[in-house]
C-alpha cells in the first residue's frame, strides 16, 4: 500500500520566508568568495530556512552528466564523487525536463535511482529545481524530509527564487570554471540548420551578451515597483518609436512582428506576473529574470515550434525591459561600431533586435535557439543574410572579434578558421558572386530550350518581402502564393481589410504578371494560436488545408471575399490546398460562386476572367484525374507532399526526408499521369514544389512534359541556365527509354544524360 503524504504546516507563510531566504543569501555572498565554501553554506541555509532535513546542489557537467557539488544532510564523502548520468533519477528528471520535481514519497517513483553512497534512503519526500540561467539548465537543487511531506507551491517558489541567486553566483562566481574550460580550438566546427540561404565570413559580434542582475534583492519594494512601472512604460514607447521608423513602415512582415511584440508588452498576465514578483521581495531586475526565467523553462518543454517561437518574442521582450532597467540604452551591441563583416552571435534573439543593427555592415547570423519559422529567420531571409539557427553551444566557444565563417548551405559555422578553410570558403564566396552575376544577365531572357521550347519559371512567395524578387529574378509570376504565412507571422487573425490590402500589393507587384493565390494551408503542424485546434497524433494526416476551410467556411469565405475585393476587376486565380476527393473542390467552387455573386450584389467589381485550380498532393486523386480535371480550370504539383504521401516519409523527419528520391521511376511515373491528364482534358498542369528549383530534377520534369515550373526565386537563375542548354526532345526520348525499365532512382542515369549533354547542371 502506498503511503499517504500528509501535508505539513509550513514554518512560515511563503513571503517572509522567501524574503528572509533572499537576505541571508546576500549576506552569505558577501561573507566569502570561495566558491566551494559559499555552496556549503548556501545548503546548509537552505536546509535550516526550509525545513529540511537535506539540502544538494548538483551541478551539470559538460557531458551533460550531474555531479553532487555540496549537500547538507547526505554523505559528505559523496561531494564530488556522485555523478548522476544524464536523465538519470529525479535529479536528472528535473534537469531533462527543466521543471521542479515534487515527490512525497520519492522511493515509490518508478525514476528513483538508488545511490547508496549517499545514504539517502531513510528520506522520502523530494524537492528538486532546476538552476536556470538564460534558459539553459546548470544544475538542479534539491531538499529532502525523512516524513512524506507534500512540499506546498510556497516551498517550491521559495527553492526556486533561491537557484535563481545561485544561478547568477554559478555564473560571475569561480565554481563555473570547475564545470568545464571552454574549448579555444581553430577551425572548431559548430553545426546547426541553415535558416536563411548564403555563406558569409566575418567577425564575430555578439549580441547583447545578457545583462548580469547583481541586485536582486529589494530593499524598498515600493520603489521597486514603480521602477518596473515607468520601465514597461519606455519600453512600449520604444517599440512604437521602432514602428514608425520610415523603413520599417513600409515593409509588411517587419511591422505584423513587431504589432505581435507590442501585443506581449500590454499583455496584462505577464504585467501582473512581473509586479508579484517584485512584491515577493526582489528588485524589478530580479522580477524580469525570474519571469523570464520560468518563459524560458516552458519553452524548453515545448515541442510545437510555432508556441516556442512566441515565447522566444517574449523573451525578447523581457531582455529589452532588462536593458531598460538597468543602462536605459537599448540594444547596446547593435549601437557599438560594428565591424564591416559583422556576423552576429545570439543565443537567443527577437526580430526586432536583428532590425536594430546596421544591416550594411550586417553579413550573417548564428543563433543558438531558433528555427526556420521563428520570425527572427523569416526578417534574415528579408534582410538577406546568410544565417544558422539551433547552433548548440556556440556562444561558449566565441568571443567578440573571433573570426567565422557561416555555411548557411550546409548548416555549418567555423569558428576561428585556419587559413587553408578560409581560402575554400573565400573561393566558394566569389564563385557563388560570379555564379549570380551570370544568372543576373540572364534575367530578361525568356527560358527556351535549345530545341525551341518555352518553359515558364515562376516563383513561391508568401511575404510582402517576396515581391522584390518578381523583378529581380526575371520571373514570369507567382506560381504559389502562400496566403497562410501572413496569418502565421501576425498576432490575431487577418480581418477582410487587412488580407485584402495584402492580396492587393501582391497583384500591383505582379502587374500583368499571372499570381496564383494559394487558399490557406493551415492545420497540421502550421498553428494559429488564435485558432482552437485539437492536439492531433498524426497532423500531416489530419485536419489541415481544404478539410478545416470546409469545416470553418467563415474563414475560407473571408479570404475569397478579399482576394474578389483586391482583384477589384483584376483576372483572379485561386487554388486549393491538400484536396483528397472531387467532392471538396465542388465544395469550394460553390462558396466561391456564392461569393462572387455576393460581390456581385454589393456592387464590387468582380474579377475579369476567374480560374480555380487545386494542388495534388494526395495520391487518392492519382486514381481519379479524369473526374477532377472536369472540374478545375488548372492543377499545380505539391511534390513536398505528394512525395511524403506517396512514400509515407515525413518530408520535416532527417531520418526518413530524404531517404527516397523523388527521382525514382514510381515517383516520376505518377508525375506522368498527371501531365497526362492535363493533356487529354487541356487542363494546364504545373509543379510547385522544391523539386522543380533543382536543375537536374527540372531536366526529368520538363523531359516528362512539364512546361511550367513554380521555385523559391534564388532557383530561377540556375533552372534557366539549365534550360537554356537543354534539348528538351533528347531529353524526353532518353526518360522515355529508361522509366519503366526499373522502379529504381534514375539520379545516376539522369546525370550521366546531363554530363554527355553538357548542361548546366
Ligand atoms: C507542396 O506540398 O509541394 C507545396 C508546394 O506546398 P507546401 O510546401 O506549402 O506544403
Ligand atoms: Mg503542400
Amino acid at each position: 500500500m502506498p503511503k499517504r503524504p500528509v501535508e505539513e504546516p509550513h514554518i512560515a507563510s511563503a513571503e517572509p520566508t522567501l524574503r528572509l531566504i533572499l537576505r541571508r543569501l546576500r549576506e552569505t555572498m558577501a561573507e566569502t568568495d570561495d566558491g566551494q565554501r559559499r555552496l556549503d553554506k548556501i545548503v546548509r541555509l537552505v536546509s535550516g530556512l526550509m525545513v529540511a532535513e537535506v539540502c544538494s546542489i548538483y551541478l551539470k557537467r559538460q557531458d551533460h552528466s550531474l555531479e553532487l557539488f555540496a549537500t547538507e544532510g547526505l554523505n559528505p564523502a559523496a561531494v564530488h564523487n556522485l555523478f548522476m548520468k544524464r536523465g538519470e533519477g529525479l535529479v536528472g528528471r528535473c534537469a531533462e525536463l527543466a521543471v521542479p520535481v515534487n515527490e512525497p514519497d520519492a522511493q515509490a517513483h518508478p525514476a528513483f535511482s538508488f545511490r547508496p553512497e549517499t545514504g539517502e534512503e531513510i528520506y522520502h519526500s523530494f524537492l528538486a529545481v532546476p538552476i536556470l540561467r538564460s534558459g539553459d539548465v546548470l544544475g538542479v537543487l534539491t531538499v529532502q524530509n525523512k516524513t512524506l511531506r507534500h512540499y506546498s507551491d510556497d516551498d517550491v517558489e521559495a527553492l526556486q527564487t533561491t537557484a535563481m541567486v545561485l544561478a547568477e553566483h554559478l555564473v560571475t562566481g569561480t565554481v563555473a570554471s570547475t564545470t568545464g574550460a571552454a574549448i579555444r580550438a581553430i577551425d572548431d566546427l559548430v553545426r546547426g540548420q541553415a535558416i536563411a540561404e548564403g555563406i558569409a565570413l566575418g567577425h564575430v559580434v555578439l549580441h547583447a551578451p545578457r545583462v548580469a542582475v547583481t541586485e536582486l534583492v529589494a530593499t524598498d519594494v515600493a520603489h521597486e515597483v514603480e521602477r518596473l512601472e515607468a520601465a514597461i512604460g519606455e519600453l512600449k514607447a520604444t517599440l512604437d518609436a521602432l514602428m514608425n521608423q520610415s523603413h520599417l513602415a513600409r515593409a509588411g512582415e517587419h511591422r505584423d512582428v513587431l504589432e505581435a511584440y507590442r501585443m506581449f508588452a500590454n499583455d496584462r498576465g505577464w504585467q501582473r506576473r512581473l509586479v508579484e514578483a517584485v512584491r515577493s521581495g526582489l528588485t524589478a531586475e530580479g522580477a524580469v529574470d525570474q519571469v523570464q526565467n520560468r518563459t524560458r523553462a516552458r519553452m524548453l518543454r515545448l515541442q510545437d515550434p510555432f508556441w516556442r517561437d512566441r515565447l522566444r518574442d517574449l523573451d525578447d521582450l523581457s531582455d529589452r525591459l532588462l536593458r531598460v532597467l538597468v543602462s536605459a540604452t537599448g540594444n547596446d551591441a547593435a549601437r557599438q561600431e560594428l565591424p564591416h563583416d559583422t556576423i552576429i552571435v545570439a543565443r537567443s534573439m527577437g526580430a526586432a533586435d536583428l532590425l536594430d543593427y546596421d544591416r550594411d555592415r550586417l553579413k550573417g547570423l548564428v543563433i543558438e535557439e531558433s528555427s526556420s519559422h521563428s520570425h527572427v529567420a523569416i526578417v534574415a531571409r528579408a534582410l538577406g543574410i546568410a544565417a544558422v539557427g539551433g547552433a548548440r553551444g556556440i556562444m561558449e566557444r566565441v568571443e567578440p572579434g573571433s573570426p567565422i565563417i557561416v555555411d548557411a548551405e550546409a548548416g555549418e559555422i567555423y569558428i576561428r578558421p585556419s587559413s587553408q578553410v578560409v581560402s575554400v570558403y573565400a573561393d566558394k564566396a566569389r564563385f557563388r558572386a560570379r555564379r549570380q552575376r551570370q544568372y543576373d544577365a540572364l534575367r530578361d531572357r525568356p527560358a527556351v530550350t535549345r530545341d525551341g521550347v518555352r518553359v515558364e519559371l515562376h516563383i513561391n512567395a508568401g511575404l510582402p518581402v517576396d515581391l522584390a524578387h518578381i523583378e529581380e529574378s526575371g520571373a514570369d509570376g507567382i506560381g504559389l502564393y502562400r496566403t497562410e504565412l501572413q496569418f502565421m507571422i501576425a498576432p490575431s487573425l487577418p480581418r477582410l481589410e487587412r488580407q485584402a490590402a495584402t492580396y492587393r500589393a501582391v497583384l500591383d507587384a505582379a502587374g500583368d504578371r499571372p499570381v496564383v493565390f494559394r487558399t490557406l494551408d493551415i492545420g497540421g503542424d502550421k498553428v494559429l494560436p488564435y485558432l482552437r485546434s485539437t492536439l492531433e497524433e498524426n497532423p500531416a494526416l489530419g485536419w489541415r488545408g481544404v478539410r478545416l476551410a470546409l469545416d470553418r467556411p467563415a474563414l475560407l469565405q473571408t479570404q475569397i471575399r478579399a482576394m474578389i475585393r483586391a482583384a477589384d476587376g483584376r483576372p483572379l486565380t485561386i487554388m486549393v490546398p491538400m484536396v483528397s476527393e472531387r467532392a471538396e473542390i465542388e465544395a469550394v467552387r460553390s462558396l466561391i460562386e456564392g461569393e462572387l455573386q455576393r460581390a456581385d450584389r454589393r456592387g464590387h467589381r468582380v474579377p475579369s476572367r476567374l480560374k480555380v485550380g487545386i494542388m495534388i498532393e494526395v495520391p487518392s486523386l492519382l486514381f481519379a484525374l479524369d473526374e477532377v480535371m472536369e472540374v478545375v480550370d488548372f492543377v499545380s504539383i505539391g511534390s513536398n507532399d505528394l512525395m511524403q504521401y506517396l512514400y509515407a516519409a515525413d518530408r520535416g523527419n532527417e531520418r526518413v526526408g530524404s531517404r527516397f528520391d523523388a527521382l525514382s521511376a514510381p515517383f516520376l511515373r505518377a508525375l506522368r499521369s498527371i501531365v497526362r491528364a492535363g493533356h487529354r482534358h487541356s487542363r494546364p498542369v504545373s509543379l510547385c514544389g522544391e523539386l522543380g528549383g533543382r536543375p537536374l530534377e527540372a531536366v526529368a520534369l520538363v523531359a516528362l512534359g512539364l512546361r511550367s515550373l513554380s521555385m523559391a526565386p534564388a532557383s530561377i537563375g540556375p533552372v534557366k541556365a539549365m534550360l537554356l542548354s537543354l534539348d528538351v526532345g533528347r531529353a524526353a526520348a532518353h526518360v522515355d527509354k529508361i522509366i519503366d525499365s526499373s522502379s529504381a532512382s534514375l539520379r545516376d542515369e539522369l546525370l550521366r544524360f546531363a554530363e554527355n549533354e553538357g548542361l548546366e547542371i
